[in-house]
């Protein structure tokens, strides 16, 4: 079993989808593998870190060869793995709704395309969630891109010359993202609040030592639809959350958001006249800003200034971090792999459950993914 481990070649993309670790965990497993030259550079993992560990290094083409299963974070463009072997995994973010066409070049290549972000909310496959790992550490950075961007400090200080009071933060949608950016901002010496729509983030909220700030009158998402997701709500639920954020935020310091809906665009929280209640110098950071943005006015990739307070749009947070991004990527892919591993035929992993139907896009030369053909 060969697999091959492809450099990023996305703009901004740093992390790697491998790491000595895992190199020297698939070898444990019998597996033999190759690096492409680089790859791990930008995450500081030298090509010879990758050697050390019993992997080999060299061109996309030579470790492409022969390879059985294709490791990326994203999905590399298709022009740039037509080398690969018919029948060869790709396992990694392939971002299928976004990158629609590259998934029937993949098929069109006789890959079996497997995108990682399909992974099911399942207990079984945490281990194995790309998303969890990642807005984990999008949820911490965010906090500290913030702290970067805000001209004051966060923890109350009483100095010689004088107090300094705490910053107070609101963090909205309370997620995996959400939860690290609360705990994150307390550890900082915030005074954080959030919200959800989900009742069930309400306890989470409490147990980290911030206020729940919550919709009262209009039913939320009383307990977790399907895989725990929240879904669109409705006029008269929005309307209220409008008009509960409008008289909270004009007193925030620091807004963190992170809501996001699967496959639609991410519920506008914040309106621009709502921003202009923002007292100067403010700081807001829209994790959902590549899906659309919770915040009006949020541009991605960019920090702009709306009434005097900054609006963060960071694309690909987790790549900011990018060595711990990848160590977690990289056991992500590892736990998926081992898990099905097959260990006496040693031929591919034998993933024909309900997490093989999940992720699976491609197949035999067609799209067979239920989400992308629905
Ligand atoms: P997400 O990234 O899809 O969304 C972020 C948050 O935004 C969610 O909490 C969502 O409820 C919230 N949101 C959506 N619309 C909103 C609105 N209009 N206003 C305010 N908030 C809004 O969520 P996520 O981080 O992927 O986590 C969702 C849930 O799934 C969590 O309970 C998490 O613990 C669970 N989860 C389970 C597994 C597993 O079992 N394998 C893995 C990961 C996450």
């Amino acid at each position: 079993m060969k697999i091959a481990v492809l450099k990023e070649l996305a703009d901004g993309e740093k992390r790697v989808s491998a790491t000595p670790e895992t190199v020297k965990k698939f070898a444990g497993l019998g597996a033999t593998m190759a690096v492409e030259a680089g790859a791990g550079a930008s995450a500081s993992v030298s090509d010879a870190d990758f050697q050390a560990a019993g992997a080999t290094t060299g061109t996309r083409a030579e470790v492409l060869k022969d390879a059985d299963i294709i490791l990326g974070v994203q999905g590399p463009s298709p022009d740039s793995i037509a080398g690969a072997k018919q029948g060869a995994w790709l396992v990694a973010g392939l971002n299928p709704f976004g990158e629609r066409t590259r998934v029937d070049e993949y098929a069109k290549l006789g890959l079996e395309a497997l995108a990682m972000e399909f992974m099911p909310r399942i207990t079984r496959a945490q281990s194995m969630d790309i998303l969890s790992s990642q807005s984990n550490l999008a949820g911490y950075k965010a906090v500290l891109d913030a702290a970067a961007e805000y001209g004051r400090a966060f923890p109350m200080m009483m100095t010689a010359a004088g107090t300094v009071s705490a910053a107070k933060a609101f963090v909205m949608g309370v997620g995996v993202a959400g939860l690290q950016a609360i705990a994150t901002a307390r550890r900082l010496g915030a005074q954080v609040s959030a919200t959800d729509v989900r009742s069930a983030t309400k306890e989470q909220i409490l147990s980290l030592g911030a206020k729940p700030i919550f919709v009262e009158n209009v039913a939320g998402i009383e307990g977790e639809g399907s895989g725990g997701y929240a879904t669109e709500m409705s006029e008269e639920y929005q309307k209220a959350q409008a008009e509960l954020v409008s008289s909270h935020i004009a007193k925030q310091d620091i807004v963190i958001t992170t809501a996001l809906i699967p496959g639609r665009p991410a519920p506008r929280l914040i309106s621009d006249a709502q921003v202009a209640t923002m007292k100067p110098g403010s700081v807001i950071v829209d994790l959902a800003v590549e899906q659309g943005g919770n915040v009006e006015g949020a541009v991605a990739g960019q920090v702009v200034e709306r009434h005097g307070v900054k609006i963060v749009g960071h694309r690909n947070v987790p790549s900011r971090l990018p060595a711990d991004a990848s160590a977690l990527f990289a056991r992500n892919l590892f736990n998926f792999l081992s898990a099905f591993w097959d260990k006496e035929g040693g031929g591919l992993p034998k993933v024909d459950d309900e997490i093989g139907d999940a992720i699976r896009l491609t197949r035999g030369g067609k799209v067979v993914n239920a989400r992308l053909l629905g």
